[in-house]
């Protein structure tokens, strides 16, 4: 690890201040500090969030759910409105990583790293959620743009994640057992205005599948997805999985996410 400057911010617009000038936010440090201990990272200055309470808890705003970014993935697996509201959410918080993981790392730390094989961006996707930042607001479908990459700004600091609440929810992953990410997971949401599903873990980050949101709008059943065509070439082989069993897998996953959110699993 190189030498570094760790700097406590005492608010968001202090945070910001300190960003704007090139400092990088830290979060749960989960994915960061390894990155720096691996030297793929070298920030001059960490700036550290934890001491701001604008960023952190969960409550409820009309038809949605309002997740603070320095929110950890425990107190998400936990809270009990969320579980009432959407509850894939929180069963995805609670499969994230391990205990350890889940005390330190945050929302906004797994939103804003968008690793290709993450949980969180399937659920922000998957629900059609709204990223709240200290410049705007960025609609979900247009935050995530592939491998580690986003909207956000150099700087531009996530402050909360909208969720609107739909009828029905599931996150069904198979993960990669030593790591646990996923080797391929899917978000499944039921709105009023269709069925929207995300999948991580596919190839180079979380995308919507036009062919099975078509087929479980029609019919939200486990069933619906068997007259659905995956392709290989939509996937990525690397060490884990070939292309052809992460297609495989989709459909699988995707009925367990179905089952899941009809309430059977
Ligand atoms: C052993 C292990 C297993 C894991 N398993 C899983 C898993 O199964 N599923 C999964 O989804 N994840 C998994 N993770 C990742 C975990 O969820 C991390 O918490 C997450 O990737 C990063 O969150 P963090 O809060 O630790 O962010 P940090 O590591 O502190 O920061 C990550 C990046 O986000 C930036 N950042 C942080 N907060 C903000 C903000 N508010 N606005 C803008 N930028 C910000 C930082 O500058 C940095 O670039 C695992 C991690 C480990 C170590």
């Amino acid at each position: 690890m190189y030498g570094f400057s760790f700097d406590r911010a005492s608010s968001v617009q202090d945070a910001a201040a300190k960003a704007a000038n090139g400092g990088q936010l830290l979060a749960g440090g989960q994915t960061l500090l390894a990155s720096m201990k691996q030297r793929l990272a070298s920030p001059e200055t960490l700036v550290d969030l934890s001491g701001i309470a604008d960023l952190k808890g969960i409550c409820k705003d009309g038809n949605a759910m309002v997740v603070g970014a320095m929110t950890r993935h425990q107190e998400v697996a936990t809270n009990k409105e969320l579980i009432a509201t959407i509850a894939g959410l929180a069963r995805l918080a609670g499969g994230i990583g391990d205990r350890q993981v889940r005390a330190m790392g945050t929302i906004g730390g797994s939103v804003a790293n968008n690793d290709p094989a993450a949980c969180y961006p399937s659920a922000v996707l998957g629900l059609g959620a709204t990223i709240k930042t200290n410049k705007r607001e960025i609609a979900a479908d247009k935050f995530f743009q592939g491998l580690f990459t986003t909207a956000l700004e150099p700087g531009e600091m996530i402050l909360s994640i909208r969720f609107p609440i739909p009828k029905a929810s599931a996150y069904a992953k198979f993960k990669q057992p030593a790591s646990r990410y996923a080797l391929l997971g899917v978000f499944v949401a039921q709105t009023d205005s269709g069925v929207r599903v995300a999948v991580t873990g596919g190839g180079n980050g979380v995308v919507r599948h036009a062919g099975l949101e078509a087929a479980l709008s029609k019919s939200f059943s486990p069933s619906a997805v068997d007259g659905v065509t995956v392709s290989a070439s939509e996937f990525t082989s690397d060490l884990h999985a070939s292309a052809e069993y992460r297609a495989q897998l989709l459909k699988v996953q995707t009925k367990r996410a179905v089952h899941q959110a009809l309430g059977n699993a």
